[in-house]
């Protein structure tokens, strides 16, 4: 049984549609697979589509970006009922500030003597919900200004580069709870990584768990083995789940293929029982979740 729980289509930034990532998914040999997408629930239906044909149980899931004590933290929300307004409402705000973003990102490129207009960003983002700064670097890898992705956050678009610019992002706490109240079970994502807690007190996560964190990502790319170590000790003790997975963009993010890092099934387990009475405790439902027909190959 093979569960990856972290993966991305075009409905974010992400490089195969969300029917791509679920065939390719299929061909990587997995089983189970979340898609989650940034701040967005905009490829799940498609997704689901090809999971029923193809056999692979699909985790309908979003990456949340939050933040905390001034650090930005990406939070997995798994079957959350993505209307329960509170948290419609936030993932609203935070489209928003990535649409209104864009321009602004294109601006500090102009200004730095690049040729890249609002029109070349749409291009490259076509079909995604949530626009980044990976579209904007997709963008300036087709003008030729940048080799590829990484480049281009090195040079211009990561924090504290010339063209890197804010956004709003949920506190995390507020998107803890509104995944809760979402009937959905949440996870915080590569948290020792970029876009994370930094080094995490118990302290810290005992306080997020009793508002209703479920879990922690420990086998990620951005985790040597000695952090894994700490993080999967430090789940067990406090009675955290401990997630593995890919955190695939499709040729977006290199080193990160499907299935590099995957879950144990037995805290696939615990966590769809958490989402189960998460989902008894709010009365909103859980999406519907296929089961992976056994039956044919894909
Ligand atoms: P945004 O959500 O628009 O702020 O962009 C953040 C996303 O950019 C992350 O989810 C990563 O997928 C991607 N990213 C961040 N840093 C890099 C990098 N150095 N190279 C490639 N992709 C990156
Ligand atoms: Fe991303
Ligand atoms: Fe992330
Ligand atoms: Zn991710």
């Amino acid at each position: 049984m093979r569960i990856d729980l972290h993966t991305h289509s075009r409905a974010s930034d992400g490089t195969d549609s969300p029917a791509e990532l679920v065939r390719a998914a299929a061909r990587a040999g997995l089983d189970v697979l979340a898609i989650t997408d940034h701040d967005t629930a905009a490829g799940w239906p498609d997704a689901q589509a090809v999971a029923d044909e193809v056999g692979v149980t699909l985790v309908p899931g979003m990456e949340i970006s939050t933040h905390h004590r001034g650090r930005s933290v990406h939070l997995l929300a798994y079957l959350p009922d993505p209307t329960y307004p509170p948290l419609a409402d936030e993932l609203a705000r935070v489209l928003d500030g990535r649409a209104a973003r864009v321009p602004r990102m294109v601006t500090r490129l102009n200004g730095l003597g690049i040729d890249i207009t609002e029109d070349d960003v749409r291009r490259a983002s076509a079909g995604a919900v949530a626009s980044g700064r990976p579209h904007v670097a997709d963008a300036l890898v087709t003008l030729g200004v940048v080799a590829d992705r990484s480049e281009a956050f090195d040079r211009y678009l990561a924090w504290g580069r010339p063209a890197h610019v804010d956004r709003y992002a949920v506190p995390l706490e507020t998107a803890i709870r509104a995944v809760a109240g979402a009937g959905g079970v949440s996870v915080i994502a590569h948290p020792w990584g970029r876009g994370g807690l930094g080094r995490p007190d118990e302290q810290t996560l005992v306080g997020l768990q009793e508002i209703g964190l479920a879990g922690i990502e420990v086998d990620h790319q951005d985790h040597d083995l000695e952090t894994r170590d700490v993080l999967r000790s430090m789940a067990r003790d406090l009675g955290l789940v401990a997630t593995g997975a890919s955190d695939y963009h499709g040729v977006g993010k290199a080193d990160h293929e499907l299935g590099c890092n995957t879950t144990d099934p037995a805290e696939l387990e615990r966590l769809l029982a958490a989402a189960a009475e998460a989902s008894a405790r709010s009365g909103r439902p859980t999406p519907r979740l296929t089961s992976g027909r056994a039956t044919g190959t894909a």
